[in-house]
Order: structure tokens, then sequence, then C-alpha cells
């Protein structure tokens, strides 16, 4: 009976393509990097120039209380594509480097993954950021995407070569990593460019956007389309169209081309006749690099940015977009990049992975305007760790922190509290804060003025130590370190690293 699998696959992607069989919806996930609650034009901001997200804020589903899982890239990314908590797949302590030899775990599923069985075309454009390693083998391609075309990890992650900014005479601000190899474009497990071409790379990205969906529309073969954008992360870097043309400088430059992007893959929808059949999803991976002041993004209203347990971390705006199925409005429901995977099975009729999940199907959300089934949030900190746990948690509107500390990728605010100054600090009593009445954790409620919160704060404790029993910790993949062999090299046999990767 070995062909018996085989029919049922066969079967599968016939009633797939077939007219009269349910068609399930392509999905394009737009993820944007080191981008705050207070970035986005449809979020407040009065000068950036974000068009195509505004236009989609208002015919779409606009949240006010959703959430990456950290204040950090790696971990962030983890947590969208397999709906688990990084702590989980062990992407801690930390973000990857080029030459770091852990990655995402090989038997983690991502949505790619999940989709793929289903007969959908999968692809990734941008920033991976969850490993390359050994042999490449956590490059995208190995991870359930048939296409890649990007850049592995942060562009800061090299010597800052062939950036173009505005004004044009600067090329690269503050520092970039030295000694390591130039920047990489990879095409699938393929070097194509080294060092990449900035001003050139969001036409291409659009390009492969553009021609993906066509393509697959054309097939009438459903897609999922994952763009983790570079923009608006520092360095910030933009094309020959948009560099210089925002209001808002370098960093509104690099949000402007992202924002174009997401024009141009709208209007491919539409053009390709999809645009009714397809779930849009826009989020940011964590919150502004504070750091990096004018050219570091805004976290609007919250406290803090990036590296950061406080709201400005990990509070993110998102949009939800389907034209015809998604209803417009303002959610307040409470929500996570973990629900992603959920929910994106649920829409395509995708069998979920057998793994402990902790996500939740946000359909209700979307199509109803219904309430959350997700009741609390955890906050790891960038190094995660399971002596401290998460540093924070939510639980309805309440936020408790057990522990505090700012960073350096915070510290060029007026409050003290996010500065690398303010050292990790564990409260005996935690600080508690009403997010709804106090979204700005102003207000510490858990003070002997306020016992009538003792109750607010044992419900909390008693949710965190019912996660936390649950909550087993995946081999520390960040912790594996770097080897200066493993970086990407287009040359490999070349001599002297790093210097000799070049290839145009
Ligand atoms: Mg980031």
């Amino acid at each position: 009976m070995e062909y018996f699998p085989t029919f049922i696959v066969l079967l599968a992607s016939f009633l797939l393509r077939s007219s009269f069989a349910f068609q399930p919806p392509n999905v394009i996930i737009l993820f944007a990097d080191d981008l705050g609650l207070g970035d986005l034009g449809c979020y407040g901001h009065p000068s950036s120039l974000t068009p195509n997200l505004d236009k989609i804020a208002v015919k779409g589903l606009r949240f006010t209380d959703f959430y990456s899982t950290s204040p950090a890239c790696s971990p962030s990314r983890a947590a969208l594509l397999t709906g688990r908590y990084q702590t989980r797949s062990g992407i801690y302590p930390g973000v990857f480097y080029p030459g770091s030899r852990g990655g995402l775990p090989l038997n983690e599923t991502t949505i790619a993954e999940v989709l793929n069985p289903l007969g959908y075309a999968t692809a990734i454009i941008g920033k991976w950021h969850l490993g390359v390693g050994p042999d490449r083998m956590y490059l995208p391609t190995n991870q359930g995407f048939d296409h890649y075309l990007g850049i592995p990890y942060s562009h800061d992650q090299g010597p800052c070569q062939n950036l173009t900014c505005f004004p044009p005479d600067i090329k690269c601000f503050g520092t970039c990593d030295q000694g390591v190899v130039t920047v990489p474009l990879f095409a699938n497990d393929t070097i194509k460019q080294q060092p990449v071409s900035f001003p050139d790379l969001e036409k291409s990205y659009s390009d492969f956007a553009t021609q993906f969906i066509m393509t697959n529309a054309r097939r009438k073969q459903p897609f999922f389309l994952y763009y983790p954008s570079h923009h608006t992360h520092y360095p910030q870097f933009a094309g020959k169209v948009t560099t210089g043309k925002s209001h808002r400088g370098p960093f509104g430059d690099s949000l402007m081309e992202f924002d174009s992007t997401v024009g141009d893959i709208i209007q491919a929808l539409v053009d390709s006749g999809v645009h009714n059949n397809t779930f849009v999803f826009f989020t940011a991976d964590n919150g502004p690099e504070l750091l990096r002041m004018s050219r570091g993004g805004n976290a609007g209203l919250l406290k803090c940015g990036k590296d950061t347990t406080y709201e400005g971390g990990m509070r993110e705006p998102a949009i939800a977009y389907w034209p015809g199925r998604i209803q417009a409005g303002v959610t307040h429901a409470l929500t996570s990049t973990l629900d992603l995977l959920p929910t994106v099975a649920r829409l395509a009729g995708a069998k979920l992975p057998r793994v402990q999940l902790d996500g939740f199907d946000m359909s209700d959300i979307l199509f109803r305007h219904g309430p959350s089934k997700r009741e609390a949030m955890f906050y790891y900190p960038t190094g995660a760790s399971e002596k401290h746990g998460p540093f924070a948690v939510r639980l309805g509107r309440f936020k408790a922190h057990y522990f505090t500390a700012g960073s350096i990728k915070s510290s060029t605010t007026p409050d003290q509290d996010c500065h690398e100054t303010a050292h990790l600090k564990y409260h005996d009593t935690p600080l508690l804060f009403d997010l709804e009445t106090d979204p700005s954790e102003n207000y510490n409620l858990a003070t002997p003025d306020h016992p009538e919160y003792k109750a607010v704060l044992q419900l909390i404790q008693d949710v965190k130590t019912d996660f936390e029993g649950g909550m087993v910790f995946g081999e520390a993949q960040v912790g594996k370190g770097t080897d200066p062999a493993l970086e990407p090299c287009c040359a490999p046999q070349c001599t002297p690293k790093p210097t000799c990767c070049s290839c145009s």
C-alpha cells in the first residue's frame, strides 16, 4: 500500500486546484524591523509617510494590543514562524551573528511547513535572522520555503558598505560590525552578490514579490509570501526613489521605501485578481532602537524601546487586511505574533504541528471583531534564561514586572528606567500597571496605599507559575557561539578572509 499516501497527496492537490473545491487563501506576512507603536501615519506619527499601510489600516483591522515575544530580532522571528515562545525552540540568549553555529532547529515547524503540504508555493524575501550555520543548513530553504531572496541577518552585522543615505555624501552612520564578511545577498542557498547593493535592494524585493504573486495567481496555486524587511533597522538605507523624499530624515526614507513595497504587493494582488482571497498581515519584530535617537524609531506613548520588556520594546503596530472578509475597524484584543501560525493554519485548513503551541486562532477577532482567546502575554528579555523566566506578565489589562532592566539600545530617552545604567532589578513585590488606564506604565499600583491590588498580583503569580511549569527550554542555539569559518563567503577558498569575500 505504499502508493496510498501518494494517492492522497495527488487527490488533495487536485481538489485544491479544482474550481468547485475550497480555495485556500493566499497568505502574506509583512514584518518591519525595529519599528515602534508610534512610527506609522495610521498610528499617529505626524510626519511619517506611510500611505499604503495607512490605506490597508483604514480598510482592514488595526490592532492596539498586539505583541511580539521579544524585544530583539532573532527570538521574535522564531516565535512568529513557529507559534511558540522562542525559549522552546532555543532562540536565546540574544541574536544570531554571521558566523553563528546554531539556528532555528530543523525539527521546528514553521508556517511555511504548515502550508507546504497543502500545495502552497512559499517564499521569503528579506531578513531571515534564524541562522546560516554549517553547510548553510539553517537557511529558509531548509525550513519550508521554496524560494529565498535576502540577507540572512541584520544588515549592520557587516562593515556597512554600499549604503546610500541622505545626505548622499554620508555613506554610513556610526558603527557597523567590523572584521566580519561584508553583507551577502542570498538567492536560495547561494550568494548572489557580496557586498549587497543597498540602493538596489528594495526594488529587487519588490520585483520578486510581484513576480511571485503573478506567477502563482496565474497557476491558481495558493501561496505564502513572508517579507521580513530590513527597514527600518539602523543604519537606514533607501534607493533613488525615496532617498531624501520623506519628511522624517533617513528613518522616514527607509520607512517610506518599505511602505512603497507594501503598495507594490497590494497592487500585484489586485492586478492578478487574487486580492479578495489573500490574507495580509503587517507587524514588526521589536520596538524602536532609541539609541539611534531620531534615526531609531518611536514607541509613541509607550515606555522605553528595543531590548527592554517595557511596553515600548514589544508592543507593536499590527494590521490585518482581507477585502470582503475582514471588516474595517480597530480591535483592542490581546494578541501576538504567536497567534499567526494557528490563525493561518485555520484559514488554510491545515493541520497544526503536534507540539506545544503558545498561539491562539484569531479568526473570531478578524471576522467578527470578537474577543481574544489569549488571556496572558509573557515578556522574555533578549537574554532569556530559565533562572529568571519571563521578566513580566500581562494578564488582561494588568501587567506585572518581576524583573526590570534598561538597555544601551534604549539609553537616550529622558526616562532613566530605560537606560543601560538601570541594572537588572528583581522586584520582591512586582510593579503593577493597569495598561488600559496607564499604557505608559507610569503609575505603579502595587503600593501599600492600594491593598486592593494584592488579589490581582496573586492571580498573575498563579498564571505565571502555571505557565512556567509547562515551559521546557530548548537547547540554547545562540549560546553555541560563533565560528569565523561559518561566515557566508561567495569565494569560499579565497584569502585573506574576510576581505576577499567579494563578488558582484
Ligand atoms: Mg529587530
